[in-house]
């Protein structure tokens, strides 16, 4: 995804997707998490009923013990009960499942890593807490009751009256009482009646605002610590303050996902119909066909995202028995109960009829308000499904969807398309309008066709509308796919719709690319329309040809596709001014926020939710992602012949060998040192494990040489990074009548003192970081 001209606009639409591991591997990591061993009995409650009992959870009368000096050790989090009452909660589906205390206690954490206990200064200005809390209210699926039985004697007792206002006060973090959402992992352990390592805390500081533990074997990084900017607590774009796998588990090279068990669907075939309503808007409803898989034993209560805004009208199993769902009014959640567990290898196939408001009308536009949970996907949004696409729309409507349009059928006013992957893909989606089709037809560059809406444009009727709109994005599109080619690889398409959207962002799907409707009103003088239509197309390669195993490694989908968008205006449209100027405005926005950094490798943890008007996750993930890959590219550059040869070789390389797989940012390192032929550890944890941008204080000073020749000294003072912190300089002297001289040099540490060869002519001028070698802040100052 991509933002139009750099703007600040929300983050990505929804947090994308992945692989399954291979089994032995997955199978030995929940192993080793103390996975969770589901209770073999559905339980005999409903949803609504478990979720009734959840939210009115209170102290009961018979629960109260008094503890002191009681520890509760989850991983890098310790809770000592120095002192007070603890009171279990009321009962859940027939077992207890939270506590609350009130007294004396300290939380205890500290996390393992370098990054994650930087995150923790950022947030509590220290690496690690030793909070006084005087209330915790505690959710488990684990050992937690027997733990506080062996350690205190529970029965009746008095419980002061406003201690169900602190639950419901922790409650608020784990549900939507509206549309009766529970957080979805700690729900599944109750509806399924599962025991785990599963554990939440709500930690009531005496000090500051509260803090949120959890223990979850359902994420690959299961050890969490949000604070209060949480809204709620299963958003994953909300502010989690650290997360780190859970001990012992490091996760090996092989666990490509985000998420450890969870219900994914393999095989879809959707029927849709998209017709006019009686109020001119354009009606969405569908039956789905779900192939319900998973590759560890779970459920029998499952759980999908589903767009809010679309409700169920039915379920059933193959075969016509009526399937249990529910799904309260615009929840993003969507619960199935199987008729039992499901086993790894074992499929249950689901049909569902859904309808509702996914498609609004603006204009002559259609704005379809989800583009990717239109239709029921796993928690983690990131599996890879096949997809059998119908779309019966009115005769008037052009539209284009994912995978090879195999049949397309008129039937009076209606015409009936069907849209077939080849393969499984992570994102489905379509785009549809009162849209004319333009055909871009170029020798060796798969054919694109663009589907615009010029009667919308001239109806919205600004003044600046430029001519051949579609001759303009259509161009970019074909010039694009046909560079990517031969710079990364053969185009993973066979063929390409540029279709628009009355939104002001890029979305990019197989064989697809939604572009706002502002970049066919008009071209920017600036370059940013070449780069926004070719960044999309990028994503062809990276994000959706090369997947991303996790969102540390999400820049090498956003920024390379952001790169690739430079690389094209620069090579393709010829100009190299925008590249740099593009690249240096770039640079601007990462120097904002220098006092504030965050590591490219946190990916969307960047993002801050208290401060809209900074949009962090695109200056980092995305430009200075971009940045990065122009940082190795001039590493990477033959300095004599100014040869891009070994740069290419690297891409395509990559390309070729992740292509259909999910990478790491460690992969992309391996395979940039099988090129450069050297450890290139210290570029990627400078610059992406890293947030450090160093200040260069550059003097030189030219002396002659005897024999016409001239030699350059030159010393640079290092700054604002820590000692070890080394990078290759381009610097460039002007020799005068058009003749240069280029050099790399290595700056490393406080000082450096370079004496550069000879050269034929005193230099006109010395260019220090030539080409934007660095991502530095140059001063360049009189030598003393
Ligand atoms: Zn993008």
């Amino acid at each position: 995804m991509s933002l139009r001209g750099w703007i600040g606009t929300p983050i990505v639409a929804f947090h994308l997707l992945v692989l399954p591991a291979s089994p032995s591997s997955l199978s030995a990591q929940l192993a080793s998490a103390g996975g969770a061993t589901p209770a073999p009995a559905t339980l005999a409650v409903s949803y609504d009923e478990l979720f009734d009992a959840l939210l009115q959870m209170a102290p009961a009368p018979g629960g109260v013990a008094t503890v002191s000096n009681l520890t509760l050790q989850r991983d890098a989090g310790r809770f000592t009960l120095q002192g007070g009452n603890v009171y279990l909660l009321s009962p859940v589906g027939g077992r207890t499942v939270a506590a609350v205390f009130r007294g004396k206690g300290v939380f205890s954490f500290a996390p393992p890593t370098a990054v994650e206990k930087d995150r923790l200064k950022r947030f509590e200005k220290a690496d690690s807490l030793e909070s006084p809390f005087t209330e915790l209210v505690l959710f488990f699926a684990d050992g937690t009751l027997s733990e506080l039985e062996g350690a205190a004697t529970f029965g009746p007792g008095p419980v002061p009256g406003d201690l169900r206002g602190v639950v419901r006060e922790s409650l608020k973090f784990l549900s939507e009482e509206d549309n009766r959402t529970f957080e979805p992992d700690l729900m599944s352990a109750f509806l399924n009646g599962e025991r785990s390592p599963l554990f939440y805390a709500h930690i009531k500081r005496s000090g500051g605002g509260p803090l949120m533990f959890m223990l979850n074997p359902y994420e690959l990084e299961g050890v969490q610590l949000q604070g209060k900017a949480v809204r709620r607590a299963w958003d994953r774009r909300s502010e989690v303050i650290t997360q780190f796998p859970v001990r012992g588990t490091n996760p090996g090279a092989s666990v490509r996902r985000e998420r450890l068990r969870q219900a994914d669907v393999r095989r879809y075939v959707i029927e849709s119909e998209l017709l006019p309503t009686a109020t001119g808007e354009l009606g969405f409803k569908a039956s789905a066909t779900l192939e319900i898989v998973s590759d560890t034993a779970v459920g029998p209560w499952v759980v999908f995202q589903l767009f809010e805004k679309l409700k169920v009208d039915s379920a059933r199993w193959v075969g016509g028995d009526k399937a249990t769902v529910a799904r309260g009014k615009e929840s993003p959640l969507l619960w199935v109960q199987l008729d039992r567990q499901i086993q790894p290898g074992e499929v249950r196939t689901l049909q569902i009829w859904y309808h509702g408001d996914l498609i609004d009308r603006i204009v002559d536009f259609f704005l379809i308000k989800s583009s990717a949970a239109w239709y029921p996907r796993s928690l983690e949004g990131r599996s890879l499904a096949k997809f059998d696409l119908s779309f019966t729309t009115g005769a008037k409507y052009l539209l284009a969807s994912v995978g090879e349009r195999v049949d397309s059928s008129a039937s009076g006013r209606t015409v009936r398309t069907r849209w077939v992957t080849p393969g499984p893909i992570r994102n489905a989606s379509f785009n549809l309008g009162l849209f004319e089709a333009h055909e871009v037809v170029e020798k060796d560059v798969p054919p694109v066709t663009v589907l615009i809406s010029e009667e919308a444009h001239k109806k919205i009727g600004r003044a600046g509308q430029q001519r051949n709109m579609r001759e303009r994005v259509g161009a970019d599109v074909s010039k694009s796919l046909k560079f990517f080619q031969e710079v990364y690889g053969p185009a993973p398409v066979r063929r390409f719709f540029a279709t628009e959207i009355p939104g002001l962002h890029g979305e990019a799907f197989p064989g697809m690319v939604h572009l706002s409707w502002a970049t066919f009103q008009n071209t920017s003088q600036e370059g940013y329309d070449e780069v926004f239509r070719a960044h999309e197309v990028a994503h062809q390669w990276w994000g959706i040809g090369v997947d991303f195993a996790s969102y540390h490694d999400q820049w090498l989908s956003e920024g390379f596709s952001e790169f690739s968008g430079l690389w094209y205006l620069q090579t393709v449209r010829g100009n190299n001014k925008q590249y740099f100027e593009l690249l240096r405005r770039g640079k601007t926005s990462v120097m904002l926020r220098r006092e504030e950094p965050g590591p490219i490798s946190l990916g969307y943890r960047v993002t801050r939710t208290k401060d809209d008007d900074v949009n962090d996750y695109h200056t980092l993930i995305y430009q200075k992602g971009a940045w990065v890959i122009h940082m190795l590219r001039i590493l990477a550059l033959d300095m004599k012949t100014m040869n891009e040869d070994r740069f290419k070789a690297i891409m395509q390389d990559f390309y070729a060998e992740y292509q259909g797989r999910r990478a790491r940012t460690e992969d992309f390192r391996r395979v940039v040192e099988r090129h450069i032929k050297a450890d290139m550890g210290w570029f990627f944890d400078q610059f992406v494990y890293g947030a450090q941008i160093p200040t260069y204080r550059v003097a030189h000073r030219t002396e002659a040489a005897g024999n016409g020749q001239y030699k350059v000294r030159l010393r640079v003072r290092q700054e604002d990074v820590p000692d070890n912190f080394l990078m290759y300089v381009p610097v460039t002297l002007d020799l005068g009548k058009d003749r240069v001289a280029r050099f790399r040099v290595k700056v490393a540490g406080p000082l450096t003192e370079i004496e550069l060869p000879p050269v034929p002519a005193e230099p006109k001028k010395v260019m220090f970081n030539d080409l934007e070698g660095v991502l530095a802040e140059v001063k360049v100052g009189g030598w003393e």
